[in-house]
């Protein structure tokens, strides 16, 4: 914990994955990264979204996220929006048949016997995004949460967040920032 800015920071994490993390580094080409900053109350997030962080050196744009808004996928049941550590399935879903079964072990591995456990469809695995509506429509409620958000923003920047909050977020403890590839940063509640 920290105390940058007035604001108590409660985490500050990456927003990738380990392995992008480590290929951006690797890479050694990215000089922009995005950071989630997670601060308990309503004053913090005004003060951040209003006043941006400062990082070091740096002073970052904060905007409201959301966790939701990470494209995650639980690899026991295949739905998107959360993992296999908080799944609540009553038993594992195949990503390669949709039968109950576990994916691994599946002998299944030409497209034309596949089914997706996402959205029951033949013909592609649960983790082909590109022909599931089951991706399609979380990555659609994905984009209307992040217009909610980017709206909060700019109605916090207006000054116009007071009576949002209380009827919103009376009962969070924890408001997500990310500062963007493209300079700004996102907010949400856990
Ligand atoms: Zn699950
Ligand atoms: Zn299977
Ligand atoms: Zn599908």
């Amino acid at each position: 914990m920290s105390n940058q800015n007035a604001v108590k920071i409660e985490r500050i994490s990456w927003l990738y994955k380990k392995e992008k993390l480590a290929a951006i580094r690797n890479a050694g080409s990215q000089t922009k990264g995005s950071i989630i900053i997670e601060v308990a109350t309503e004053t913090d997030v005004t003060r951040l979204i209003k006043d941006g962080f400062l990082y070091g050196a740096l002073w970052l744009p904060a905007k409201l996220w959301d966790v939701t808004l990470r494209a995650i996928q639980c690899f026991r049941c295949w739905k998107w929006g959360h993992t296999q550590s908080v799944c609540n399935a009553d038993s594992d879903t195949c990503g390669r048949c949709a039968k109950h079964h576990p994916t691994r072990g599946c002998i299944i591995q030409d497209l034309q016997e596949a089914r997706c456990a996402g959205c029951k469809k033949p013909g592609h695995f649960a983790w082909m995004t590109r022909s599931c509506a089951a991706y399609k429509s979380f990555a659609a409620g994905q984009r209307a949460t992040e217009n909610r958000l980017n709206e909060a923003t700019l109605a916090v920047h207006r000054g116009q967040n007071q009576n949002q909050n209380q009827n919103q977020n009376q009962n969070v403890t924890t408001h997500q920032f990310r500062h963007d590839d493209d300079g700004y940063i996102v907010i949400g509640n856990t």
